[in-house]
């Protein structure tokens, strides 16, 4: 952080305490964390408006905010086309984050169920049984291992590819690949469609 800039109250950025501790610490020690950096950045003014576009090799186009209708990108996407294009891909990036976590916490659970992953254990088992429930499995004067076994077949798919069996989030993966292609190059010049 730069000596001048004035410091942010660790409170302002977080309604977590333990982050907001986790900031203080971190400000104690000299660590720089992604908040100062971002405080110690001038945005692009271009960037900050989300008016420009490099989704393909043509751009990066570049529209002015302040007379958003003047020009259009390359492929004919107006400012409206890419300010939602840009949005919609931020969302998308989560979507896609999120669902490979689940993925993998779910790979790690049906590890531990067919016991592959030997140093970890079922930490929760009333957890697992609301998780149980929620999937309509019945829990009653079950254990806990066969209680686990059926959330994984409950939500789980067959190995694919040799790639191991994976929790089933093909619904995910097709509403965040048909948003990377609705929103390419040419696509969706009307945020409408
Ligand atoms: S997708 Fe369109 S607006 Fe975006 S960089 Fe390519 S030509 Fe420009």
């Amino acid at each position: 952080m730069s000596k001048d800039k004035k410091e942010i109250d660790v409170n302002e950025l977080t309604l977590c305490k333990s982050t907001a501790q986790m900031l203080q610490r971190m400000r104690a020690d000299g660590v720089e964390n992604a908040f100062e950096r971002a405080s110690d950045m001038k945005p692009c003014p271009i960037g900050a408006k989300s008016a420009c576009c490099k989704n393909c090799a043509v751009g990066p186009c570049r529209l002015n905010a302040k007379d958003p209708y003047a020009k259009n990108g390359g492929c004919v996407a107006t400012i409206d086309t890419i300010q939602a294009r840009n949005f919609a891909r931020m969302v998308d990036s989560g979507s896609a984050a999120h669902s490979s976590h689940g993925m993998n916490m779910f790979n790690l659970f049906r590890d531990v169920v067919e016991g592959r992953a030997p140093d970890y254990t079922i930490g929760d088992p009333q957890k697992l049984k609301e998780v149980a429930a929620s999937l309509g499995i019945e829990t009653e004067e079950k254990d806990d291992t066969i209680i686990a076994s059926e959330v994984c077949e409950a939500v789980g798919m067959p190995p694919v590819l040799g790639m191991g069996s994976c929790v089933d989030n093909s619904r995910i993966l097709m509403a965040v690949t048909e948003m990377v292609n609705a929103g390419g190059m040419g696509g969706c010049r009307d945020p409408g469609t």
